[in-house]
């Protein structure tokens, strides 16, 4: 977890806008050699050479995408700009740069922004992006949060959700349905804590749960690794929302089917146990529950060797004709039709 600074209350009016922005962006460093300008004039300067850019963008909200009383700003920060690293990873391109555009309400002190920015810098050194500019406005309510990432790939070397074909196998990086547990696990402590706020939790048992859910990281290691094995993938995808529906969108954009097989889902042990605890079905949270930013992606069939003794990766089935559909086999060996069930902010 992430250290928390001292509470010390500094009203953001004091400083006005251009203090303010001064104060939050002062110390970000350009180390990205295609960053020509960054932060201080109307626009950053960039330039690729021979290279493709990659661009993608999101948009948090206060109580729609994170709730303040369990998410610690300083983990905001930083999970805000996974995402976005975690997108541009899913390209198989090398994330570069990011802008940061705020929107806050007065209620928050400026030691609040300190501790988000403190998270966007701990992220952007870890990613090794350059902050190259953003926007920073009030709101009349709440935070919301924009990140915009830019990455680099060779034109030869960028993965579309497309590409999948029929025989292909499906692999996931990493664990999945650990941060989904996570958010249940704070959920459940943010309710004992408002009838008595005396209770302090014991959270030794959830540790991984709760890192996942606050504090998860972006797989930019599997462009490097995937390098080494002399894999391409055909196509691939990161989980944010859900593997059920990620896999659906890898369905969807390439024309195909797919059948993955429930006793190859990678879980953590403490998933298992704490679903267990929660009397949920682990199978059902490795499907839908999102936020694991891990990546998804088919590989030719051809390549099942250059793979399968990596502990990174596994494969959870393979794809198949669109004509056969989309299935989930159990472990009783029953077939049924897989549906995406991801997590959707259109439906709250
Ligand atoms: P403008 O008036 O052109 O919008 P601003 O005064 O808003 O410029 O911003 C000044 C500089 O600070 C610009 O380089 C802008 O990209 C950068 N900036 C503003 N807000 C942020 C932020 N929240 N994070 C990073 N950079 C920012
Ligand atoms: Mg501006």
């Amino acid at each position: 977890m992430l250290e928390e600074k001292s509470p010390q209350r500094t009203s953001i009016a004091q400083l006005g806008e251009f203090g303010l922005i001064d104060h939050l962006t002062k110390h970000f460093e350009i180390n990205q050699s295609s960053t020509l300008k960054g932060i201080g004039d109307d626009a950053a300067v960039l330039d690729f050479k021979d290279k493709k850019t990659v661009v993608s963008t999101d948009l948090l909200i206060e109580g729609v995408h994170f709730d303040l009383a369990y998410m610690p700003l300083k983990h905001l920060g930083y999970k805000a700009v996974v995402a976005n690293v975690s997108d541009i990873c899913a390209m198989n391109a090398t994330p570069t740069q990011i802008t940061v555009s705020i929107a806050v309400s007065n209620r928050f002190p400026l030691e609040a922004l300190e501790e988000l920015f403190a998270g966007i810098t701990l992220a952007s050194k870890h990613y090794k992006v350059d902050v190259i500019g953003g926007d920073t406005t009030s709101s009349q309510k709440g935070l919301i949060i924009s990140i915009t990432a830019l990455g680099e790939a060779n034109a030869e070397d960028i993965v579309y959700r497309s590409g999948a074909a029929a025989n292909d196998l499906l692999v996931v990086t990493g664990d999945i349905g650990a941060a989904y547990m996570g958010l249940q696990v704070l959920e459940r402590e943010k309710q004992v804590f408002q009838v008595n706020p005396n209770n302090q939790p014991d959270l030794d048992n959830y540790t991984y749960l709760i890192e996942r859910q606050l504090k998860p990281e972006a797989r930019k290691d599997i462009k490097e690794l995937l390098e080494k094995l002399e894999v391409k993938p055909t196509s691939m995808i990161d989980i944010s929302d859900g593997l059920s529906s990620e896999i659906m969108h890898l369905c969807k954009q390439s024309n195909v089917g797919c059948t993955i097989y429930e006793e190859k889902l990678p879980l953590d042990p403490q998933l298992i146990s704490v679903c267990e605890e929660f009397n949920i079905d682990s199978t059902t949270v490795a499907i839908n529950g999102g936020e694991d930013y891990e990546l998804l992606f088919t590989i030719a069939l051809e390549d099942f060797d250059k793979i399968k003794a990596n502990p990174n990766l596994t494969v959870i089935g393979h794809m198949v004709k669109e004509s056969e559909g989309k299935h989930l086999v159990t472990r009783a060996n029953q077939k049924i039709e897989l549906k995406a069930r991801g997590w959707n902010a259109l439906a709250e």
